[in-house]
């Protein structure tokens, strides 16, 4: 307790900068900013610009990112070819209120990554993907309840104990034990619209689904006509065909979002033709079934579409491989050292591939893990506050080296 009290300290001490912009800001944001996951005790660094994996800040520090705007920054900051497609399309008009050509080919690329996919539609956030594919699965079975699972978060106001803000949409659910069969059996019944689920929960602390679980759901669904959605929105940077195609299991619907609009507001929600022609007018929909329809402004803007195309030929098998293969290493050496360091049983990091989280055994108040926080920043490396570390392409195996030597210096300095 006393060391972190010194290292608060000493991060008070060196960031009067982003101080006084919290204090601003606290005026009139409530909370000194706009996204309630930013907000950090005594206060978050303020950014001022950033480039490839660093981040600087306005005290003028320079920081190697792994926070990689938590997981949406998969291609490090400004890469020169989202860049440049962004530039262009500044000249050529950009709130146009029509159809471009853009939308139909961004939605190719996405259908040949993840094969579940017939038809895909887009909006501007994840957390409006899952509210769309909620929307539409109750439309398909006219039915009302969906089962959620326990720290799962699939936007703002879906959120299920991940994180302490609850601001939920009102909706019948039915909140089954993430990664527990036995536990979530009796959950399953007919009246289910939807089984919504990460295949990997991020913001509830990188834990992974087993194959067993998801193919149980798999199950459940076909047994009781319930959609079987895959919230893919961080996943699916985890293989080429998502952590679907990866496990081999298809769902009837999967949500999309973050990196795959090249770093800009995205999200998408598609899946089976026969849920999705729901939207199309001119499709022979049964009788009984009535259009859908779903707006927005800025669904198909031209920034996203042309930042996401750009994206789309960066993201290959090979480099989804290579940050997979640095985070197996930090999750690997990191281990080992924090073992050999007799500290294994208080950190253990865990995740999947590029997706790495830090999991503290005996620290309910957090205050070990915000040593490690601050520790890490002193050593000029920024992690996700409440314990992650998202890979990105910027990453490269010197940085993971240099990663792990100050991981190693943090806990011997955190031993005493
Ligand atoms: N689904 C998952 C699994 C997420 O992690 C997130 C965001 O963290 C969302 C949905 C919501 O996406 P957005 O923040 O774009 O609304």
């Amino acid at each position: 307790a006393a060391h972190h009290f010194s290292l608060v300290q000493e991060f008070i001490r060196s960031n009067p900068q982003s101080q006084e912009a919290f204090q601003q800001a606290q005026l009139i944001l409530p909370g000194g900013n706009t996204r309630s996951v930013l907000n950090a005790t005594p206060f978050p660094l303020s950014i001022e610009s950033a480039q490839d994996a660093f981040v600087t800040s306005v005290d003028g520090k320079r920081y190697l990112d792994f926070v990689s705007d938590f997981s949406a920054g998969l291609f490090g900051h400004s890469h020169p070819e989202i860049s440049h497609a962004v530039e262009t399309a500044v000249n050529y008009g950009f709130s146009l209120g029509a159809v471009t050509r853009k939308e139909a080919k961004l939605a190719s690329t996405i259908q040949e990554r993840f094969v579940s996919i017939e038809q895909i539609r887009f909006c501007n956030s994840g957390t409006e993907a899952n509210i769309y594919a909620i929307a539409t699965s109750m439309a398909f079975t006219k039915r009302s309840k969906i089962l959620v699972f326990s720290h799962g978060y699939h936007g703002g106001v879906l959120s299920f104990g991940a994180g302490n803000q609850a601001l939920n949409i009102p909706h019948d659910f039915a909140i089954g034990v993430f990664d527990n069969i036995e536990k979530t059996r009796s959950l399953i019944s007919r009246d289910l619209a939807a089984i919504l689920v990460e295949p990997m929960q991020s913001a509830g602390g990188m834990r992974v689904a087993s194959r067993e679980f998801l193919s149980f759901l798999r199950t459940a669904a076909d047994e009781t006509g319930a959609i079987l959605i895959f919230d893919e929105v961080v996943t699916s940077r985890l293989h080429y065909n998502g952590l679907q195609g990866y496990h081999g299991i298809k769902p009837d619907m999967t949500t999309l979002g973050k990196y795959l609009g090249g770093g800009l507001p995205f999200g998408a929600f598609g899946g089976r033709e026969d849920i999705m022609s729901q939207f199309n007018p001119t499709s022979s929909i049964s009788s009984e079934s009535k259009l859908l329809q779903h707006s927005g402004t800025f669904n198909n803007n031209v920034f996203t579409m042309s930042a996401a195309l750009a994206a789309s030929k960066i993201v290959t098998p090979e480099e989804i491989q290579r940050i997979n293969n640095l985070g197996d290493r930090l999750r690997e050496r990191g281990n080992q050292i924090s073992h050999e360091a007799g500290f294994g049983s208080e950190l253990m990091i865990i995740g999947f591939g590029s997706c790495v989280g830090l999991y503290f055994a005996n620290d309910p108040d957090g205050i070990l893990r915000d040593c490690f926080y601050f520790s890490l920043l002193r050593a000029g490396i920024m992690i996700g506050r409440r314990g992650f570390l998202m890979l990105n392409f910027a990453h490269t195996d010197v940085l993971i080296e240099r990663t792990l030597v100050a991981l190693q210096d943090c806990i011997g300095v955190i031993q005493g």
